[in-house]
């Protein structure tokens, strides 16, 4: 009797842990400080839901649903695009929002034009790319927007390194961060954040993942629930 009961009970717990879990992987942070990254993925059915098109100049061929940025990015975007252009660079959108699917195609095509060692360091798997979250945008200019990191060289790639923080952008995918991202240097690849916290981040030189351990302090029951699902108070 008190072994049926202890089995009834353990039922109950793991269904409540099924349950739970279920809700968990359903409920996706709107914070724009959500970390994606290749330990923190979204869920597969996950679309951010104030997606607009970004009112700025794209590259030739770019097609509409590449254009997508969550709403206060994309607004952040033109902004930043504005300013550059009265500094004399104009900046190409290339590729904003890309849902779970496109992804998933995307790291398919790559492992089989480039091979697994090629595609690990520069395009995300399904899930762990930025580009779902609708924060991040690559971008170039005229005769560099081929995604390289020859965009790094240019002074329009220094005038980012400038002021992008202004703007709530941060290059994500820096030359020093290699080994933190797991990614290699993509001058291309802005990240919005919001201006205080992509000026704070610019300010510590660090990478993103670095700048969050620096900020919960190594706790990692709350680093888990922050980089999963929730709100993170900078
Ligand atoms: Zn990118």
């Amino acid at each position: 009797m008190i072994r049926k009961n202890l089995v009834k009970c353990l039922a109950c717990v793991m269904i409540m842990i099924f349950v739970l879990g279920c809700q968990a992987s359903a409920e996706v942070s709107s914070s724009t400080l959500i970390l994606v990254n290749k330990e923190n993925a979204l869920p597969s059915n996950y679309t951010p839901d104030d997606l607009v098109t970004c009112d700025v100049p794209f590259a030739p061929g770019v097609i509409e649903s590449r254009k997508l940025m969550r709403r206060e990015a994309a607004e952040a975007l033109a902004a930043m695009f504005e300013a550059a252009s009265k500094d004399g660079f104009e900046l190409l959108g290339i590729s904003g929002f890309r849902s779970y699917q496109t992804q998933r195609e995307l790291y398919q095509a790559g492992l089989e034009r480039n091979g697994l060692e090629h595609v690990t360091m520069y395009v995300a798997q399904a899930g762990r790319s930025e580009h779902q979250t609708g924060l991040a945008m690559d971008l170039g200019i005229e005769g560099y927007t081929d995604l390289t990191e020859d965009f790094a060289e240019t002074d329009a790639y220094v005038w980012l390194t400038k002021h992008a923080h202004e703007y709530g952008f941060i290059i994500r995918y820096t030359k020093k961060g290699v080994r933190e991202t797991g990614y290699a240097f993509e001058p291309w690849h802005m990240r919005y954040l919001g201006v205080e916290t992509a000026t704070d981040v610019w300010k510590s030189g660090l990478t993103l993942e670095a700048w969050y351990r620096q900020q919960l302090k190594g706790t990692t029951l709350k680093a888990q629930y922050a980089f999963l699902s929730t709100q993170v108070d900078s």
